[in-house]
């Protein structure tokens, strides 16, 4: 069987660790040319010709521009990208200074705006591309402390389906993930922030009707379908991939 993604040049912000690694194996396993771009080096075995590391601080837009600029430089063109890279901590609005609150916008909402905008040109030029990007079922509900959290994630999803209104006719086609529980660094150092961390563990584990928590390639086969042309009809949408987490009701019973 021919590779899904054979041909295609991706950018993947964040495609050095956890759920963005798990989309960067995916792809390479599909045939995808990948640029990763985050601000320090992925592990060694995942680069080689066709999987390039370049670095950038995505608070900057400078480096954002420059990145772009260097995967085009090195294969070409640019048919896919994927916003994933983001940030999450715990305040309340009444904890968070203007400072945390602008800084959670400008890397979960104003970088995907930022590469978003160079990259419609490019895959117009190509004849079209795939934007994904990384929300969160907390755009949808929320978890406590997380006001801008869920903020820059509903913003995300409300984001997607604006471009995708503007670009179809180029071509382009705009979703956004929304992942539930993924194992990564981001998730383990909410949970072990927690007191009990070992209760919530299990607590947590149970409210998944697949009866495991997700994996960061869970969400890399979803985006490999979206990036590839086996979804031309699928656009403006939002894909929740949670083990079924929030589709189980809660119960006082059980
Ligand atoms: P991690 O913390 O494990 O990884 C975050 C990635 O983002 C890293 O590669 C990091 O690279 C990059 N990044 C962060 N800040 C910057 C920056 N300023 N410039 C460039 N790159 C940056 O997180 P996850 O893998 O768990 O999360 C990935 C995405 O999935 C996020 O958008 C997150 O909100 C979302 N998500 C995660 C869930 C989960 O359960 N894990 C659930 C729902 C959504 P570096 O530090 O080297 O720059």
């Amino acid at each position: 069987m021919s590779k899904r993604l054979e041909g295609k040049v991706a950018i993947i912000t964040g495609g050095g660790r956890g759920i963005g690694l798990g989309i960067t194996q995916r792809f390479a396993e599909e045939g995808a040319r990948i640029a990763i771009v985050q601000r320090n080096a992925p592990p060694p075995s995942i680069l080689n010709e066709r999987t390039v590391f370049i670095q950038a601080d995505l608070t900057l837009p400078d480096e954002i521009a420059r990145a772009v600029d260097r995967t085009v430089e090195r294969f070409g063109g640019l048919d896919i990208l994927v916003n994933n890279a983001g940030i999450m901590f715990e305040k309340t609005v009444e904890e968070m200074s203007e400072a945390d609150w602008d800084q959670m916008m400008t890397v979960n909402l104003k970088a995907p705006f930022l590469l978003t905008k160079r990259a419609v040109p490019l895959m117009r030029s190509r004849g079209g591309g795939s934007l994904i990007n990384i929300g969160s079922i907390e755009g949808i509900g929320s978890n406590p402390g997380h006001p801008a959290y869920s903020a820059s994630k509903a913003g995300i999803h409300g984001f997607t389906a604006a471009v995708a209104v503007d670009h179809g006719r180029d071509g382009i086609r705009c979703n956004a993930i929304a992942p539930g529980w993924i194992n990564s660094d981001l998730s383990e150092i909410y949970l072990e922030s927690m007191p009990d961390s070992a209760r919530i563990r299990r607590e947590l584990l149970a409210m998944h009707p697949a009866g495991r928590l997700g994996e960061p390639r869970d969400i890399g086969n979803l985006a490999v379908w979206l990036a590839s042309d086996e979804s031309t009809f699928a656009t403006g949408q939002v894909f929740v991939m949670d083990g079924g987490r929030t589709k189980k009701l809660p119960l006082p019973i059980g």
